[in-house]
C-alpha cells in the first residue's frame, strides 16, 4: 500500500515537473513573441513618423508651371527656369533657451524635411529669409560656432545647389542689439552679397534690420549698398527699354518678347568683335551697343550690366502693413492675432524704409519672413509680397516652404506643406495604445494557464 502510494506520489511529482517545464517554455515563447511584436511596432512607428512622413508630405509638392517664351522662334529654345525654394525662421535653439529634447527634436524634423525636399524636388537655389538661429543676437563665440556647425550639418547640400541666407533680428539682434561684430560674424558664414543673379534673374537680399533709418553706421552702409544696387539695376533697365525697339527692327526674331533675354544681354556685355553680322539679331545687338555707348546716362559710367529683369526682393522683416487682418488661409496668423496692429521697425519695416526699398529697387515680387505666419499682401501697383511661414515645428503645427519657378520675365509660386505635428503625435499615441493592448493581451495569456493549473491543484486537494 505504502509502495503504491509512493509510486503515485513520484508519478505526480514527475508530472508536475514536466508541466512546470512546459509552462516555463510556453512563457518564454510568449515573452519573446511579445518582445518581437513590441520591437516591430516601435520600429514601424519610428520609421513612419521620423522618415516616411516627410516623403509622404513632400511627394505631393510640384514645381509650379511658368510660361517660358522661346529665345528664338526658329530654334524654339525655351527660357531657362530657375527653381527656388524659400523658407524662413528656422530658429535653431542655442545654449540658453529651450529644453535639449526640444532642440534635438526640432532640428531632426527640419533636417529631415530639408534633406527630403532637396532629394525629391532638386531646387537650383534655396533662400532662407532670416532668423536662422534663435540666439545669434547674444550667443558667445563658442555657442555661435556650435550653432553654425549644426546648421551646416542640417542644411548640407550638393555643390550645384546654392544656399543663400538673409539676416534676421535673431541672427544679428534687433537694431538696438545689432553690432558690427555680430553682422560681420554672420556675413563670414553666410556671405555678405546683397545681389545675386542667376539664369537672368536678379535677387536683392536686404539686411532689413539695418533699415532703421536713424543714420547709424551699419544702417548708412546698408543704404549705400542698396542705392548702388539700385543704380546697377536702373542702368541695366536702360537696355531693357531699348528692347522695345527690337521687335520693330527684327520682327521675326524678337516677336513676342518684352525684355532682353539674358543670353543676348551677355552678348552685349562682351567686348567686340560681336557675333558675325549678317543676321538681324547680330545687327541689332551691334546697333544697341553703339546706341548704349552714345545714349547711356553719364551716371551709369562703367557699371557692369545685370540681366534686365526686374528683381525679386528678399528680406526678413515684411514691408510695412498695418496688421495681418487681410491675411487668410490655413497657415495665416490665428484670427485673434490678425487684427493686432504691427509696430514699425519691430514687426514690420517702417513706412519710410518700405517706400525707399520700393523706390530704389522697383521689385516684381517680395518674399519676407519674421511673422512666422503666411500672408499674401498686394501693395500699391499690384506688387505681391509673400510672408513665408516658419520652417520650424517649434513655431508652427504646419510648417511649409514656398516653391518658385522663375524666368527673367515671369514667375509662379506654390506652397509645399510639411507633415503636421498633430498628425505625428496622434500616430505616436495610436501606437502607444496598440502597444498597451498587446501587453495586456499578453498578460492575460500568461495568466490563463496559471489560473488553470491552480484550479486543478485546488480541485485535487479537495478530493
Ligand atoms: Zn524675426
Amino acid at each position: 500500500m505504502d509502495l503504491a502510494l509512493s509510486c503515485w506520489q513520484l508519478g505526480r511529482e514527475m508530472a508536475m515537473t514536466r508541466l512546470g517545464h512546459g509552462r516555463q517554455t510556453f512563457r518564454l515563447l510568449k515573452r519573446s513573441s511579445l518582445l518581437l511584436r513590441i520591437i516591430a511596432v516601435v520600429f514601424a512607428v519610428l520609421l513612419f513618423c521620423e522618415f516616411l512622413v516627410y516623403y509622404l508630405a513632400i511627394f505631393w509638392c510640384n514645381w509650379p508651371e511658368v510660361q517660358t517664351p522661346a529665345y528664338d522662334s526658329e530654334q524654339e529654345t525655351p527660357e531657362p527656369v530657375l527653381r527656388a525654394m524659400f523658407l524662413a525662421d528656422t530658429h535653431l535653439l542655442g545654449e540658453v533657451r529651450g529644453h535639449w529634447l526640444d532642440k534635438l527634436r526640432r532640428e531632426w524634423q527640419m533636417e529631415r524635411a530639408f534633406q527630403t525636399a532637396l532629394w525629391w524636388l532638386q531646387p537650383d537655389v534655396v533662400f532662407i529669409l532670416g532668423d536662422v538661429f534663435d540666439e545669434g543676437k547674444w550667443s558667445s563665440p563658442q555657442a555661435w560656432a556650435d550653432d553654425v556647425k549644426r546648421f551646416q550639418r542640417m542644411f548640407r547640400h550638393p555643390s550645384h545647389v546654392q544656399l543663400k541666407v538673409v539676416a534676421g533680428n535673431h541672427d544679428i539682434g534687433f537694431h538696438y542689439q545689432m553690432s558690427t561684430y555680430r553682422v560681420k560674424r554672420f556675413e563670414k558664414v553666410f556671405n555678405s552679397e546683397r545681389l545675386f543673379s542667376w539664369k537672368g534673374i536678379n535677387f536683392v537680399m536686404v539686411n532689413s534690420v539695418a533699415l532703421e533709418g536713424d543714420g547709424c553706421g551699419i544702417c548708412s552702409e546698408a543704404e549705400a549698398e542698396l542705392t548702388e544696387i539700385s543704380r546697377k539695376l536702373n542702368c541695366s533697365r536702360e537696355v531693357g527699354d531699348d528692347w522695345d525697339d527690337a521687335s520693330a527692327f527684327c520682327p521675326r526674331v524678337f516677336r513676342g518678347h518684352h525684355e532682353v533675354p539674358s543670353v543676348l544681354l551677355l552678348i552685349t556685355q562682351l567686348p567686340p568683335p560681336f557675333p558675325p553680322a549678317g543676321d538681324c539679331q547680330a545687327r541689332w545687338i551691334n546697333r544697341l551697343t553703339s546706341h548704349q555707348q552714345e545714349q547711356r546716362p553719364s551716371q551709369c559710367g562703367d557699371v557692369q550690366l545685370l540681366p534686365a529683369s526686374t528683381p525679386v526682393l528678399l528680406q526678413h522683416y515684411p514691408l510695412y502693413r498695418r496688421s495681418d487682418a487681410d491675411c487668410s488661409g490655413e497657415d495665416a496668423a490665428p484670427p485673434e492675432e490678425r487684427t493686432v496692429l504691427f509696430t514699425e521697425k519691430y514687426d514690420v519695416l517702417s513706412r519710410e524704409a518700405s517706400q525707399k526699398l520700393l523706390w530704389w529697387l522697383r521689385p516684381r515680387l517680395v518674399l519676407s519672413g519674421h511673422t512666422h505666419s503666411a500672408c499674401e499682401v498686394l501693395h500699391a501697383g499690384g506688387l505681391l509680397e509673400l510672408s513665408v511661414p516658419s520652417f520650424s515645428w517649434r513655431n508652427r503645427n504646419n510648417p511649409s516652404f514656398i516653391m518658385g519657378s522663375l524666368t527673367p520675365t515671369d514667375h509662379a509660386l506654390s506652397k509645399c506643406y510639411l507633415p503636421r505635428e498633430d498628425t505625428v503625435l496622434i500616430t505616436y499615441c495610436g501606437a502607444a495604445g496598440l502597444l498597451a493592448v498587446l501587453i495586456l493581451a499578453h498578460v492575460e495569456l500568461l495568466a490563463s494557464p496559471f489560473h488553470f493549473g491552480w484550479n486543478l491543484l485546488r480541485k485535487h486537494k479537495i478530493m
